[in-house]
């Protein structure tokens, strides 16, 4: 009989979170976002919970929205470790994933390029990124960083089209979807929330699911929503190779992809070589937006 695994990742965004209903509410220090960042909170709540109760020992969530400050700490079961903001490594972003044996991603949306609720990748600035002629989405970067560790992806929620990409690439992936085509008015947030939280410990026999580590060569393609100009820009910063209006890059693992990706939509030559400098400053702003929504959250009479 195969053993369930009982310390877990969470890696928790926003957009396909069940209170995030446009553009808006995934931008900083908007009451719309204030009021996703309590939905995603609950969410994620919800599954920690569950979880703990299907005998899981240890949980940690990484918040990976914007500024990695969007969660409600004393909302969540405080047994479970919640690392806000970014880190430098030796996971990007993530930081040491130290013991974890499976990893959940819980909010997700789709790839750059396609028509998934939000779509982006890494940063709405790119308007399409592909890896053999494929749109890649975030989660395959994400996965492909933990599986040095062998952690392993088990489930998935997100936009029925972020679903489908995920389970396109990563196989016996287990997903639950969040269907936002009818609006807020008609959803039923804590029916959704108790039923995803229900599938996340259905994931926990998910046996079959292996490490996600895909071979090379990738032969990778990005445009820039603001054009051949900004293209042009990043790829003289960065000593990319340009083709047309878009920037080809190659790698033979996805880690070292999400590296030089990191590179193109976050850093400049600048920032890298002060990145424990600008990580402190970035993980500054996103304190004070979190604190910002929950005094706000009050004021609205959403929170007490
Ligand atoms: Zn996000």
């Amino acid at each position: 009989m195969n053993k369930h695994p009982t310390r877990i990742l969470i890696l928790a965004d926003l957009e396909g979170s069940s209170a995030c209903w446009s553009y808006v509410a995934s931008s900083f220090l908007t009451d719309e976002w204030a009021r996703a960042c309590l939905g995603m909170s609950q969410d994620v709540s919800s599954v920690v919970s569950a979880l703990f109760d299907a005998g899981v020992a240890s949980i940690t969530i990484k918040d990976f929205h914007r500024t990695g400050y969007n969660l409600f700490a004393d909302l969540i079961d405080a047994r479970a470790r919640i690392v806000s903001g970014y880190r430098q490594g030796p996971v990007p972003g993530v930081g040491n994933p130290a013991n974890a044996q499976a990893v959940m991603f819980l909010g997700m949306h789709a790839a750059s390029g396609s028509d998934g609720f939000l779509a982006h990748t890494l940063t709405s600035r790119i308007a399409r990124l592909t890896v053999n002629a494929r749109l890649l989405a975030e989660v395959e970067l994400f996965a492909a960083s933990l599986a040095p560790w062998g952690i392993r992806p088990i489930f998935f929620s997100g936009c029925p089209v972020a679903c489908e990409q995920a389970t396109a690439v990563i196989e016996h992936l287990d997903c639950f979807p969040i269907d936002k085509s009818s609006g807020p008015q008609s959803f039923d947030a804590s029916a959704w929330r108790s039923a995803l939280a229900q599938a996340a410990v259905k994931a926990l026999s998910n046996s079959n699911a292996k490490p996600y580590q895909p071979v090379g060569p990738m032969e990778v393609s990005v445009t820039l929503r603001e054009g051949k100009a900004a293209a042009v820009r990043l790829a003289h910063r960065w000593n990319f190779e340009l083709a047309g209006e878009h920037i080809r890059l190659k790698a033979d693992q996805m880690d070292q992809l999400y590296k030089s990706l990191i590179k193109l939509c976050y850093l400049t030559p600048l920032t890298e070589n002060m990145l424990p400098l600008a990580l402190m400053a970035s993980n500054l702003r996103g304190r004070f937006g979190i604190m910002w929504a929950r005094r706000r959250l009050r004021q609205l009479g959403c929170l007490s």
